[in-house]
């Protein structure tokens, strides 16, 4: 029986250890943390007890790969579909932002002529730059300010229509980003498939859906799973040109027939032997460049609002999610500001301080802030700047038997849990190529479920 060791338990290590396990591969998870689930990760609360998610994970329709996962190992019934999007502008007003039950691009047609927060000209242009952006090819991938600027669009339509959407997906502003992913994000998040906009949001924190449903899924299909169980270095084979197992930070040492690298972009040259580093799909993982994530967690002491969630236009916060009453007297609330540079340098207290502000404004019911916490995630994704797929190496690597995984490595996708599981799957599906067995893992795309296959 091959044996594989994956090093990291976030999402991409998950879902190899899921595939690799399914298909006859012993399987150990060595995670350096003690929960899995990475960044997709939640921590107790030190005044109420409580899981709190370090910031809100949300998932799309399109998101084909990450619901593949999430059936297979039995936490689908975790996340709750958000039939209607809420849009609220610093007047209190709210746009519901719902599909029509009209084929793909029109389902959304009424849902854009109804925003608020644009004029019937912006409608147009939007429009206009929709039809354009769906033409671009694929790869194509320029900056994308200068794309929008030649394609009519305005710095209105710009803060108001493909930035907010834009800076939530990608996690960097619209000045940042390059046109592939921006196209990625609209045309096969939006226009490609009707159900591909619908957002999903967990209904329990990230740590209960990566939790002890996922861990029994493992022990059935006999993968080990071991936390706090930090890699130090891989130890390479005799000849250099493989991988013989690792050594841990415990003194420890295993080996296998297989080893997934599927830790963060920064961790990946800290783990290599010298020789390794310098090698073009390793080195690389040194070029990407992180954006950060702040999310504003508050206690009230009676809800702020009755809308489940709230993307705010033309506001210091981009989403907002209210979780109601998870404490008696206290109503949970989490703001969250992503490609959040702009708040460097501010503090805990003052970012704080500002978000509550903008929520008392924004809900004007008198609700008294009982406390809050703030977390950055410096960190939280690569940005996804011009370009920046020369720089993601695909799984499959040089050494013979070392797969990378991880949201970073050559995926198609952005910095998401969709990424992070198409890596996963991509680097489990590289294992078993490998070994004789050449069924791919990764699922197809919406609208292309005649090509579906199972891992
Ligand atoms: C604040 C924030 C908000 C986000 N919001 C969303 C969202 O709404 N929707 C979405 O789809 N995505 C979101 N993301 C992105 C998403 O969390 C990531 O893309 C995804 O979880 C990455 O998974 P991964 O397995 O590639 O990496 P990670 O989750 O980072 O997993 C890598 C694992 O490796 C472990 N590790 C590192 N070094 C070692 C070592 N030496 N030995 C053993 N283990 C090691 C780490 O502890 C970690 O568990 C968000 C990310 C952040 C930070």
């Amino acid at each position: 029986m091959t044996t594989a060791l994956i090093v990291g338990g976030g999402l991409a290590g998950l879902a190899a250890a899921s595939a690799l396990a399914r298909r006859g591969v012993r399987v150990t998870v060595l995670e350096s943390r003690p929960r899995l689930g990475g960044r997709a990760g939640s921590f107790p609360d030190a005044a109420s007890g409580q899981l709190l998610d370090a910031c809100q994970h949300v998932s799309m329709g399109c998101c084909t790969n990450l619901s593949h996962f999430a059936r297979t190992v039995g936490i689908d019934h975790h996340l709750e579909p958000q039939p209607v999007l809420y849009f609220l502008t610093p007047d209190r007003r709210v746009s519901r932002f719902k599909a029509d039950p009209w084929p793909a691009p029109f389902h959304l047609g009424r849902a854009l002529l109804g925003a608020h927060y644009l004029t019937p000209v912006e409608k147009l242009r939007v429009a206009y730059g929709l039809l354009m952006l769906r033409q671009t090819a694929t790869d194509a991938d320029p900056p994308l300010r200068p794309w929008l600027d030649a394609h009519r669009q305005t710095p209105r339509t710009i803060d108001r229509f493909w930035g907010i959407v834009l800076t939530s997906a990608l996690n960097e502003t619209v000045d940042r980003v390059g046109l592939k992913y921006a196209r990625k994000v609209f045309v096969e998040g939006f226009m490609a498939h009707r159900d591909g906009f619908t957002v999903e949001v967990p209904r329990v924190p990230l740590g209960k859906l990566y939790g002890d449903e996922l861990r029994d899924f493992f022990t059935r299909h006999g993968v080990t799973v071991r936390a706090n169980a930090g890699v130090k270095s891989l130890l390479p084979t005799a000849d250099g040109g493989g991988v013989m197992g690792v050594s841990l930070r415990d003194g420890t040492s295993l080996s296998a027939d297989e080893v997934v690298l599927a830790v963060p972009f920064d961790r990946v040259l800290a783990l290599l032997p010298e020789p390794w580093a310098e090698l073009e799909c390793f080195a690389a993982a040194g070029r990407l460049t992180p954006s950060p994530i702040t999310s504003v967690h508050l206690w009230y002491d009676r809800p702020l609002t009755p809308l489940p969630h709230a993307v705010f236009v033309d506001c210091l916060g981009q989403w907002l999610f209210n979780r109601g009453e998870t404490s008696p007297g206290e109503f949970y609330a989490q703001v969250v500001v992503s490609a959040a540079r702009p708040l460097k340098g501010l503090g805990g207290a003052e970012v704080e301080r500002r978000v509550a502000e903008e929520l008392s404004r924004l809900f004007p019911v008198g609700a008294k802030l009982l406390r809050a916490k703030v977390v950055t995630e410096h960190t939280a994704t690569f940005s996804a700047v011009p370009g920046v797929d020369d720089h993601r190496p695909a799984q499959a690597t040089p050494v013979r038997n070392l797969t990378l995984a991880g949201d970073w490595t050559r995926t198609g996708w952005p910095a998401t849990m969709e990424g992070a599981v198409r890596s996963g799957y991509l680097a489990a599906g590289a294992i078993l190529g490998r070994r004789g067995d050449p069924t791919p893992c990764l699922q197809p795309d919406l609208g292309d479920r005649g090509a579906a296959v199972s891992v």
